[in-house]
């Protein structure tokens, strides 16, 4: 069965801040492997190989005070997907707070060949929906990403990185940007877990426009977190979140996946059909098969 993994954290880890980076490196039996695939995209392909997952989208955004990446993050991110356009998805950001000319940066973006961009409200520092209350920075980021047919993933639900905002997990100001950015194609990261599942599942049926990953989730606590997981079956993208704390093993996970009771064509639109549909609707594999 073809794995797409949308998300999958390569990042430059040499930004990150020191007590981020503790957490990150945490516990881990794997850091040597990681840091050579964070240099090498060979090793990494490599690596993607051993574990049979097709495509992976590699989440990047800035978070200069709180996480430590700056906005090159997305050169960073750019470059490392040219090893293999076809296999590696960049995802990129623009942050409403620290970035002064939106459109300058979107274009450079674009430029760069960006089709998906991550949002990161806990890890920003700003509401999903600031637009509303005056922030025009982050209008224009979402203006420009709807007129360039771009995908546009959020992270749902709690982070435990140090000086994370929670006051931001909630995903229902998503619920703004879905109604006022009617053909924005949006991904809620991790199913709103732990605690706002609930909330993403109604937006999910409300937007037709709104899909989710189940990243950060264990596979076997799944069905716990979506019970009714196979109403929004064509809606649902497989992801890991790895290496990010807690998850371990890529392979596991899918495997892990592969065991719950739910219908064979259910677990490959997850684990693949749905990614492929809303990857090409946004051109990310325009260039590719
Ligand atoms: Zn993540």
């Amino acid at each position: 069965m073809t794995i797409i993994d949308i998300h999958v954290h390569i990042q430059p880890w040499e930004q990150l801040k020191p007590g981020v980076r503790d957490l990150m490196l945490a516990g881990r039996n794997d850091l040597a492997a990681i840091e050579e695939y964070l240099q090498s995209p060979k090793a990494f392909l490599e690596f993607l190989d051993a574990n049979e997952v097709e495509r992976v989208g590699l989440i990047n955004y800035p978070s200069p005070d709180l996480m430590g990446f700056t906005s090159t993050t997305n050169d960073f991110v750019a470059n490392y997907c040219k090893a293999d356009p076809r296999r590696l998805i960049a995802f990129g950001g623009v942050h409403p707070r620290f970035c002064d000319n939106v459109e300058a940066e979107m274009a450079r973006l674009l430029k760069l060949g960006l089709r998906c961009l991550k949002v990161h409200p806990p890890h920003q520092n700003i509401a999903a929906n600031a637009y509303r209350y005056g922030n025009t920075a982050q209008e224009a980021l979402y203006r420009r990403a709807e007129q360039e047919n771009m995908l546009v993933m959020f992270h749902g639900g709690t982070s435990i990185f140090p000086g994370a905002r929670n006051v931001f997990a909630d995903t229902m100001p998503i619920d703004d940007v879905a109604v006022d950015f009617p053909n924005l194609q949006i991904i809620i990261a991790h199913a709103g877990r732990p605690l706002h599942t609930e909330t993403t599942f109604f937006l999910l049926r409300r937007h037709k426009n709104i899909h989710i990953d189940i990243s950060g989730i264990p596979p076997k606590k799944l069905l716990e977190y979506v019970p009714r997981l196979a109403e929004i079956a064509n809606k649902t993208l497989w992801g890991t979140d790895w290496p990010s704390p807690g998850v371990r093993d890529m392979r596991r996970n899918v495997e892990d996946f592969l065991a719950l009771p739910i219908p064979q064509e259910t677990k490959a639109a997850i684990l693949s059909e749905n990614a492929l549909r809303l990857l090409h609707a946004c051109g990310a594999l325009s260039t590719s098969a």
